[in-house]
């Protein structure tokens, strides 16, 4: 079968290697779509802090069970699944507290060279790290599940208890799932700022209460306008830009959390007194935990995220270089990026 390493920056290479046998436990997927995802642009490039190359790609994937190893009862070939791609210990103390996300020995697959993604024809898992698809769920919904998840578990870490005014920064794809999973998992209003028109207009069609341009705008401003005096009780980041970050702790209210869902590479200066004062939540995310998978899942399934509209091209797996020099020429504007590998 064929298999694709990104060998150095911007350089993929197809490989011939043996099918891989499943073993106790596990599951061989014949993969059909592959997301590329903001953090494998990042690793494409060779500027993701903490990916290492060569890696193969691939950490957002569907496909069909091809095959079952020992001992796998769930799971029979032909069922349309999706994968959790990531590699925990299961033993150590966040393991222990089921929050498998914060391993100590934590590893993304797809993104650290040492582990490998599903850019290939087949891909071998483990059975405890694929979810089915319910029946009338698509392989290229299948293939977005984990951003999809990241917004699911970045909204319950707000803690999103119904009623909730939510504000969201970004409304690229992870924004905009955010918003769309806010409304999902029972906030009250949703406003979504970005200062492009075009992902505004995207994310209104997703069905987002209020989409704000915050260009020449400040955060403050937009949150007065949109919630009155009450404030906002959530604000999460999917932006990840420096200036941005002192601005939503200017603009938080006494007792509201910001979530840090979008990737910070360098130092942002805030006010931390205002922190302290204010009892602001500052909460980081990193990625997803499996029962944010089961959610995500029945959230899309529903109808209540919406992932049509956020895929904005497909190319076929032997395109891959092609695909990633589109992202790169159209960055302002596109979405998700979906390979096809198989059917
Ligand atoms: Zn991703
Ligand atoms: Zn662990």
């Amino acid at each position: 079968m064929f298999q694709a390493v990104l060998e150095k920056p911007k350089t993929i290479v197809f490989r011939e290697v043996a099918v891989p046998e499943p073993g106790k436990d596990e599951v061989l997927i014949k993969v059909s779509r592959i997301g590329i995802c903001g953090s494998d642009i990042h690793v494409y490039h060779g500027k993701h802090k903490y990916a290492t190359l060569p890696v193969v790609q691939g950490h957002e994937g569907s496909g069909t069970i091809a095959k079952v190893g020992a001992g796998v009862t769930n799971f029979t070939v032909g069922e349309q699944v999706t994968i959790r791609p990531q590699l925990f210990c299961g033993e150590c103390i966040m393991c222990q507290k089921g929050r498998n996300n914060l391993c100590l020995d934590y590893k993304v697959i797809g993104v650290l060279g040492s582990t490998i993604g599903m850019a290939s024809e087949y891909f071998l898992i483990k059975a405890s790290l694929v979810h089915k698809l319910p029946k009338g769920m698509t392989l290229d919904q299948g293939a977005m599940v984990e951003p999809a998840a990241v917004a699911v578990h970045s909204v319950k870490l707000g803690a999103a208890p119904a009623g909730n005014n939510t504000l969201v920064v970004g409304a690229g794809p992870i924004g905009n799932l955010v918003a769309q999973a806010a409304k999902a998992l029972g906030a009250g209003k949703v406003v979504l700022v970005d200062i492009s028109q075009q992902r505004l207009e995207l994310a209104k069609q997703c069905g987002i209460d209020v989409c704000v341009n915050s260009k020449d705008r400040n955060l403050a401003d937009i949150i007065e306008e949109q919630f009155g005096s009450n404030g906002a009780d959530v604000i999460i980041d999917c932006a990840g830009a420096v200036p941005l970050m002192e601005q939503m702790v200017q603009a938080a209210r006494r007792g509201t959390n910001i979530v840090l869902t979008g990737n910070y590479y360098d130092k942002v200066p805030v006010e931390l007194g205002l922190v302290q004062r204010r009892e602001i939540n500052l909460v980081g995310v990193m990625n997803y935990v499996a029962e944010d998978y089961e959610d995500t899942i029945r959230f899309i399934a529903s109808g209540a995220i919406k992932l049509e509209l956020l895929m904005s091209k497909y190319f076929d797996i032997k395109e891959y270089s092609e695909a990633y020099q589109y992202i790169d020429e159209n960055m302002a504007q596109v979405m998700k990026v979906l390979l096809k590998v198989g059917d």
